[in-house]
């Protein structure tokens, strides 16, 4: 029996944890007291690691396409199937008939971090799909018109700040999201214990919303409308406060007449909310010495997720609580390239090309996921012909999974890297799985740059690689060189050229530490076991600690960089070098929000919300026995007088009907959801012929998205609007009338 630490790759907190291993095999894991951030943290889901990565129902071989079977085939194999058909399709069709989608657990692993922006560079395809386009793309897209960079988000400073102002997210089930930060109900806990405040608004009462000050419940789809008028508030109320911030905004008094109309008299029937609530929740905020709003799912999948987004930091910059200790800073991540010098950048562009079928904009590079069927499916130039995804299940994930199941099998070909064959890569003509977490090295590029704490950690392989399996990021190199058309060079022929790029251009910078330097001495002395920890080593060397990875490796639970710190100057790369807080694109985009200041909805109608549940992280983790079971249900939850008017019975089925189609779900009648708002939860509809989820499929649930039928969207992100959308709901036999 022996102990490894590593760091929980199962949702955003990273909290460090201590393996308990009996050879090869991981028997437990408890959170690891000395780990600099997470101090002994762990939820379920982290307990649950030993039965995550012993899925018996992982793949542990390649499987290859034959005669309309999956068969097990060697690396060998599956590589040089790849190589033979992928070249010949992009050279005869061009390189957008090659379509690449990536999932959410991409940002948990160093290969999914690492490699795919190299493969889309092989690849040369503009038709990239990614999870983004169904969660978090508004506030990329809020901060890159803001800040001029779609990565600077900031985060709550959750240790310090005196009043917090959470909208559309539930911490306490999530664990945090954009806002990286282990047992975050103790930090909520704490921000109590010290006299803070917290307020919460969410259309269900969620656990998070049972610890807050105030709870408001307003229609799902309305935050946009309320923050409106919370800033409209603090201008009519002269409350508009930037502070040292003044100097370094454009805008504010564009900001204040383009809320003008958004007085709490006119949102309020639309969010159904009393506009005294909404007076005193803007009042606190400006009062409270320090105070950070915070949104998250339920404000950015609705159809003014861009609004709302920009909205949460326009009162963080009016609050004068945008980067200020106690407010709303920006995380500085050890890999993070070493700033530079405070000035004028490159701006953020949106819309740069359009998709072939709808002509939706891109963002961020991005293509809305919801439209990936339709480029699959509709004929003509361009159609997307080879798909690669990456730890990906659209056909769950994304509006419409039936169309999209449906489009898959037109393909000529589909590669798929996922250790499960599930409802998306049961289609592939070749699977390649990946090794289960306990044999990879971690390390946090992504969630390191939202995290309420400075820190770094990194933490090894755990156990060895087992006989036939191949390490990650080999993986993912062989692909990018097979797509690239060098199947057969070396996979360190990958990293070796991301290292010379990187390195080539940073000797010619003056405010990067190896300005001047030989580049072939400094990629000589790079450490690392491979090619991926030579590249993260890279990486540390050039950011803003020139930290190295030898020096991480001696702090196995991580190195503390410190409380977060103002560093506004460091972010802006807008073209004025000041945040723009009234973007043309939101501008433009405001009229839309003005029309639904007259959208009440009929009496009666019905809006479907989703949910997260602590034991659960989308659609990855319903195969784990420990976490199936007790709240973790795919259960329509419906408000005891919506129960009542509709004749539905607590736990008899119902019939949900939405644009995309009809579901029927086992009703959970409760008071937890507010009138005329039905919640269901997502990444469910494990129910499909030729997967191999057999915990899954024995408790399938319903696919809430196939609700949908791709046509809503925020327009400004390409993001699905996933929450408040209209449903009908009906028993399939009325309950009696009493
Ligand atoms: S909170 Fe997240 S990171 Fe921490 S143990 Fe749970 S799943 Fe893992």
């Amino acid at each position: 029996m022996s102990t490894a630490p590593r760091i929980c790759p199962l949702c955003e907190a990273t909290c460090g944890l201590v393996l308990t291993l009996d050879g090869s095999r991981v028997t437990g894991a408890r959170g690891d007291r000395d780990d600099v951030f997470s101090r002994g943290f762990i939820c379920p889901k982290g307990a649950a690691f030993p039965q995550v990565d012993a899925d018996p129902d992982r793949l542990r071989t390649p499987l290859v396409r034959e005669n309309g079977e999956l068969r097990e085939a060697s690396w060998e194999e599956a590589f040089d199937t790849i190589a033979a058909r992928i070249r010949p399709l992009i050279e005869g069709h061009g390189p957008d008939a090659l379509g690449i989608v990536l999932g959410n657990p991409n940002v948990h692993t160093m290969a999914g971090a690492l490699y795919p922006p190299l493969l889309l560079r092989a690849a040369g395809t503009s038709n990239l799909f990614t999870a983004s386009t169904l969660d978090q793309m508004p506030k990329h897209v809020s901060s890159g018109l803001l800040f001029g960079d779609p990565f600077a988000i900031p985060v709550p400073d959750l240790d310090r700040t005196d009043h917090l102002l959470v909208i559309g997210a539930n911490p306490l089930d999530s664990n945090g999201s954009l806002c990286t930060a282990p047992d975050f109900p103790g930090r909520l806990a704490a921000l109590r214990r010290r006299g803070g405040t917290l307020t919460v608004v969410d259309p269900r009462r969620t656990r998070t919303a049972r610890l807050a000050d105030r709870h408001l419940a307003p229609r799902p789809g309305t935050d946009a409308l309320l923050l409106a008028a919370l800033v409209h508030t603090l201008f009519a109320e002269g409350l508009a406060d930037p502070g040292p911030l003044a100097d370094r905004t454009e805008g504010v008094d564009q900001v204040r007449d383009a809320v003008r109309e958004f007085t709490p008299e006119a949102v309020a029937p639309v969010c159904e909310l009393d506009p005294g609530t909404i007076r005193a929740v803007a009042r606190e905020l400006a009062a409270a010495p320090t105070a950070a709003v915070y949104g998250r799912m339920g404000s950015s999948t609705v159809s003014h997720g861009t609004l709302a987004n920009w909205l949460v930091d326009v009162l963080n910059v009016l609050t004068g609580n945008l980067d200020r200790p106690g407010g709303a800073l920006f995380p500085r991540s050890a890999t993070a390239p070493a700033p530079r010098p405070a000035g004028p950048g490159r701006g953020f562009l949106l819309g740069r090309r359009r998709s072939r079928v709808s002509g939706h904009p891109e963002a961020k590079g991005e293509f809305p996921l919801a439209a990936l069927a339709e480029e699959i499916d509709t004929p003509g130039e361009g159609r997307i012909r080879a798909l690669i995804t990456i730890a990906a299940n659209p056909v769950l994930s994304a509006p419409d999974g039936l169309r999209l199941d449906a489009a898959l099998t037109s393909l000529d070909l589909m590669v798929c890297v996922d250790p499960y064959l599930n409802e998306t890569t049961r289609h592939a003509d070749v699977l390649l799985p990946p090794p289960p977490p306990s044999q990879s090295a971690h390390f946090d590029f992504a969630f390191n740059g939202f995290a309420v704490r400075d820190q770094v950690r990194h933490t090894p392989a755990a156990v060895p690689l087992e006989a036939g399996r191949m390490d990650e990021c080999e993986i993912h190199a062989r692909l990018i060189l097979a797509v690239s058309g060098m199947h057969g060079a070396p996979p360190s022929a990958v990293d070796d050229l991301a290292v010379d790029t990187l390195v080539a251009r940073a000797v010619t910078q003056p405010h990067s530490p190896a300005y001047g330097a030989d580049p072939k001495e400094f990629a000589a002395g790079l450490t690392g076991e491979n090619g991926a920890e030579r590249r993260l080593d890279l990486m540390l060397r050039l950011g803003p600690y020139g930290l190295t990875l030898d020096e991480l490796k001696a702090h196995p639970h991580g190195i503390d960089l410190g409380p977060l710190k103002p560093r506004l100057d460091e972010v802006l790369n807008t073209r004025t070098g000041r945040i723009e807080l009234l973007p043309d694109p939101i501008a433009a985009d405001l009229p839309r929000l003005r029309a639904a200041l007259t959208a009440v909805p009929e009496p009666g109608t019905l809006q479907l919300v989703g949910r997260r549940h602590l034991r659960s992280n989308n659609s990855w983790l319903h195969n784990t026995p420990a976490l199936t079971g007790g709240s973790n249900r795919c259960t329509l939850q419906v408000h005891p007088e919506d129960a009542e008017r509709l004749r539905l019975a607590d736990g008899g089925p119902a019939r949900i009907t939405g644009a995309g189609g009809e579901l029927t779900a086992e009703v959970e009648v409760t008071d937890a959801v507010r009138p005329g708002v039905v919640s269901l939860p997502h990444g469910w509809g494990h129910d499909r012929p030729g997967t191999r989820l057999s915990v899954a499929a024995a408790r399938p649930g319903v696919n809430v998205n196939q609700l949908l039928d791709g046509t809503l969207l925020d327009p400004l992100s390409g993001t699905a609007v996933l929450n408040g959308f209209p449903v009908e709901v009906a028993p399939l036999e009325p309950a009696p009338l009493l």
